[in-house]
């Protein structure tokens, strides 16, 4: 991974407002996922969240960035795709989904999908993060083609990505 895509990605965790450590106290578990908040930053680690309440660690219960964005509709990316692919490859795409997801959250956990619909020849995606819905633009190009478009929101918090055949 090149220095220039770590930077942008600092860049775009300073502009998310949901990304504010300061209130969040050490450990906090979010009861929505369970993801645990330990030594600055987000982990999920079962083991973790199991070993505090048996060692009768106090820990604190509030929702993870993440999940405060879906409680609260607001997303930061979103990724339609519009290709005629998506009739007859629903299955392999979805597949697809569920990978780069699951790669990325090994990354970093909070970055979640917040709403996912199929229909006939197009998919809308909503994200917690930017870079997740450029991820997946990128990766369903990759995989079945189309043309793929990224722009940012005038204050850059929102990432629409557009794949069209
Ligand atoms: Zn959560």
């Amino acid at each position: 991974m090149g220095r220039g895509k770590d930077t942008r990605k600092y860049d775009e965790k300073l502009k998310d407002p949901y990304m504010d450590k300061g209130i969040y106290k050490d450990p906090t578990v979010c009861p929505s996922c369970g993801l645990v908040f330990h030594q600055k930053r987000w982990v999920k680690d079962e083991k973790l969240a199991q070993e505090l309440s048996e060692r009768g660690i106090k820990f604190d219960l509030k929702d993870c960035p993440a999940c405060r964005k879906i409680k609260d509709n607001y997303p930061f990316g979103i990724l339609e795709v519009n290709a005629k692919y998506v009739k007859t490859k629903k299955e392999e795409i979805n597949n697809l989904i569920r990978n780069v997801v699951e790669l990325e959250q090994k990354r970093n956990p909070l970055e979640k999908i917040m709403k996912l619909n199929f229909d006939e020849e197009r998919i809308y995606i909503e994200t917690t993060t930017g870079h997740l819905s450029k991820k997946l633009g990128m990766k369903i190009k990759k995989a079945f083609g189309g043309n793929l478009k990224i722009n940012f929101s005038s204050d850059q918090r929102l990432v629409r990505v557009s794949l069209t055949d």
